[in-house]
């Protein structure tokens, strides 16, 4: 018992002090576990099953897996030498602060509200995150963020934007690009960039070699749990960041679905899925947009809503108890009383209105 104790402080001694105090990213996972509609962690409502018999796997996987990068390459429009993959792009976030920020020294700039791995990556590496929250209409501050950029090694922007939905002006982040083109890589993380494709900004790497596009097939894919993502940049930076990843990211049966859904037919069935789930949202912003205690419905071009409502968490109980999981934003500045819901399937929609309607007349 005494032993015990004895090594529980000692353990307690060895560890940073920081890591003691740091509160752990909260996933959509983590958080609801009851309930049978799942519209909280903009997943894909869409499964497909993969036939993965027959592979082999006494043999590490590739580093990087040449042909699943050669795939990449054609999908998104660049070469090969511009592409690293990496276990979610959740990974790619890590590695380049990993790259880039020195502990206790570095500082890289968030524009809050927007995704949180950012902020909890940088605080486990103890770097110094600059809050540069956007103006009340989701328009970056662009002049402090050139002004803060001088002393900062990254900065990350979520384009279109998690939790609310909205494209940031191409405008705004050309403008910050070229500012800040000898000092600060400038990170455009495009989760979600399938539902608004024509709005992606590959066509700008060329130009700017600060430039990072940070890219996965979580989403609109609909393999969040194969984890594979991709950060996408100038040569120079790929190699730095090959140089920080572990050997071998991403495991034999992540590499080989990762290329089935990257074929022709794959890319045509998650373009398709898309056209779906863009239709549902339009459905369920009108159908919402009619319900009494909704406030605001955020513009959208991704595959979730942000939605203010009177009582946020009067709507978050109430649907949890139909079974219906959705994600409670309003601890977050700047967006009281707002839920976020991930489209789901037009059947999922149908229930959440009937669901949303049921406890309006309550
Ligand atoms: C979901 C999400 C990710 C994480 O994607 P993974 O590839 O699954 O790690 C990254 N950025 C944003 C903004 C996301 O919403």
């Amino acid at each position: 018992m005494i032993l015990g104790q004895n090594m529980e402080n000692s353990i307690y001694k060895l560890s940073r002090q920081d890591i003691i105090h740091l509160k752990g990213y909260q996933s959509a996972r983590m958080i609801g576990d009851q309930g049978h509609v799942w519209l909280n962690a903009n997943e894909s409502p869409y499964e497909f099953i993969f036939n993965i018999k027959n592979l082999k796997y006494n043999r590490y996987p590739e580093f990087q897996p040449k042909k699943l990068i050669e795939k990449y390459s054609i999908y998104s429009n660049t070469s090969i030498e511009n592409i690293l993959v990496s276990r979610g792009s959740d990974e790619a976030i890590e590695l380049l602060i990993r790259v880039f920020c020195r502990y206790k020294k570095d500082y890289i700039i968030i524009c809050p509200p927007t995704y949180a791995m950012y902020s909890k990556i940088s605080e486990i590496y103890g770097i110094h995150n600059i809050f540069i929250p956007m103006f009340k209409n989701c328009s970056l501050n662009v002049k402090k963020i050139k002004l803060f950029s001088l002393n900062s090694k990254l900065i990350y922007i979520c384009r279109p934007n998690n939790p609310t939905g909205h494209i940031i002006d191409v405008l705004d982040i050309i403008d910050i690009l070229e500012y800040t083109s000898r000092t600060t890589i400038v990170v455009i993380d495009e989760a979600y960039i399938e539902f608004c494709i024509n709005d992606n900004l590959i066509y700008l790497l060329k130009q700017y070699h600060n430039l990072v596009i940070l890219r996965t097939l979580s989403k609109a894919f609909g393999l969040a749990g194969i984890r594979c993502g991709f950060a996408v940049a100038n040569v120079k930076i790929i190699k730095l960041l090959k140089k920080v990843i572990t050997p071998y990211p991403l495991p034999v049966p992540s590499i080989y679905i990762a290329n089935k859904a990257l074929n022709k037919k794959g890319i045509l069935r998650m373009q398709s899925q898309v056209k779906l789930l863009n239709n549902n949202k339009s459905w369920l912003i009108k159908e919402i947009n009619k319900i009494s205690f909704v406030e605001y419905v955020y513009p959208s071009s991704t595959n979730y809503i942000l939605v203010q409502f009177k009582s946020s968490d009067y709507v978050f109980r109430k649907l949890l108890d139909q079974g219906i999981v959705l994600r409670d934003q309003s601890h977050i500045k700047g967006l009281l009383n707002c839920i976020r819901i991930s489209i789901g399937s037009y059947e999922e929609c149908v229930y959440l209105i009937n669901a949303l309607r049921s406890i309006s007349s309550c």
